[in-house]
């Protein structure tokens, strides 16, 4: 019988996640399974809750992952938090916050936007406006926008909330391990990420942190959290040291890697991933603007982890994209909405993010090119 996973190739991903994954991760993945209440998986369990505390840069004691991508993350984020009616402000510039806007508004929450054009960061000065116009419960923002390579000013936003009763939410599903997250620094009260970005785990593992406040607002709710598989009330009972009373069963091996992956980043350290990771950006950078290739997010606004290029006139990037996978083992990402036909993504994301990675992929294009 033939295995299609037989033919699987060693694609080096570097679009906009999932990103490479380190053999010693891999490794992780594939040890035997434990049960989900052995003690010595909940050793683990325990290791992975103190290490996701520390890449987030919080004390909160709800800190975990949760079973899902970094969508489930969203979810869990505002689904726990968001009841019947309440007023959410959504800082929206791509397609993930956008994102946020429809999951917001299917739980009933009644949800303001303040919109920026994709390509150009939330403008704090006019957040700050609508927060004096406008009370809210929460105030969502993505810190790392992956559909355009923006990055938002997640410090800032945090100071605009500090004095007020919102609740901050941010998405980290990119920016995680790739350049600094302080939690507990910015104000945050529910920060999410996925485990398929900076990473470097498989996609299907979600980090969240809710701060003190935020579990207040959850324990006290006046309806049940509307999602049984995602209520911060069940979740963490079986999370917290003290009870481990069943949920579900915990996805193990996905755990390990999770595991694993933070193992990797705190052993490199935190300072040196950020600074491998902006290497990798800048050697792409200069590397592309020797061939005159221009990027779509001005210089102070960039992602390291994720560079959006513009493509040049009377060159196809769906048939480059093609080339680069199937002739090169690449992949790049395209533009998504407006985007789509006009740029490439370039993932530098985790264990993809090296300086050798940047050659392989320029040499490739220039090839493809000529
Ligand atoms: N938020 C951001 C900023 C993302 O980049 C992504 C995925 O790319 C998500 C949320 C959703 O994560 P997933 O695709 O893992 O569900």
């Amino acid at each position: 019988m033939d295995n299609l996973l037989d033919r699987v190739q060693n694609v080096l991903l570097l679009g906009p996640g999932p990103s490479p994954v380190a053999p010693s991760t891999y490794q992780a993945l594939s040890r035997p399974t434990l049960g989900h209440l052995d003690p010595f998986f909940i050793e683990i369990m325990d290791e992975i809750k103190a290490n996701l505390a520390i890449v987030l840069g919080t004390k909160n004691t709800f800190t975990i992952p949760i079973s899902g991508t970094g969508s489930a993350g969203m979810e869990t984020a505002f689904v726990n938090t968001i009841e019947q009616g309440d007023r959410v402000l959504v800082l929206a510039n791509g397609v993930f916050g956008n994102r946020m806007i429809d999951v917001a508004t299917r739980l009933g929450a009644d949800v303001d936007v303040l919109n920026f054009p994709w390509g150009q960061p939330v403008s704090i000065d006019q957040a700050a406006d609508k927060l004096k116009q406008n009370q809210y419960k929460i105030v969502a923002m993505v810190h790392a926008e992956t559909s355009t390579g923006v990055l938002n000013p997640a410090r800032e936003i945090g100071d605009l909330l500090k004095s007020t009763d919102s609740l901050y939410l941010l998405d980290c599903v990119t920016s995680l391990c790739g350049m600094p997250v302080e939690v507990d620094n910015w104000h945050v009260d529910v920060c999410y990420s996925g485990s398929q970005k900076c990473l470097s785990c498989p996609p299907g593992i979600a980090p969240i942190t809710f701060s003190d406040r935020a579990m207040e607002k959850i324990t006290n709710r006046a309806s049940k959290v509307p999602n049984w598989y995602l209520d911060m009330n069940l979740l963490t009972a079986y999370w917290a040291s003290a009870s481990r009373v069943y949920h579900h069963t915990a996805p193990i091996n996905m755990l390990y890697g999770l595991y694993q992956s933070l193992y990797n980043v705190l052993e490199e350290g935190l300072e040196q991933v950020f600074l491998r990771h902006q290497k990798a950006h800048a050697r792409l950078i200069a590397g592309l603007s020797e061939m005159g290739w221009e990027m779509l997010v001005a210089e102070p606004y960039r992602l390291p982890m994720l560079n959006t290029v513009k493509v040049p006139q009377g060159i196809d990037e769906k048939a480059l994209r093609a080339r680069l996978r199937d002739q090169y083992l690449i992949e790049v990402g395209s533009g998504l909405g407006d985007l789509a036909g006009k740029v490439i993504r370039i993932g530098l994301m985790g264990y993809g993010a090296k300086e050798e990675n940047v050659d392989r992929l320029l040499k490739a294009i220039q090839e493809i090119l000529k």
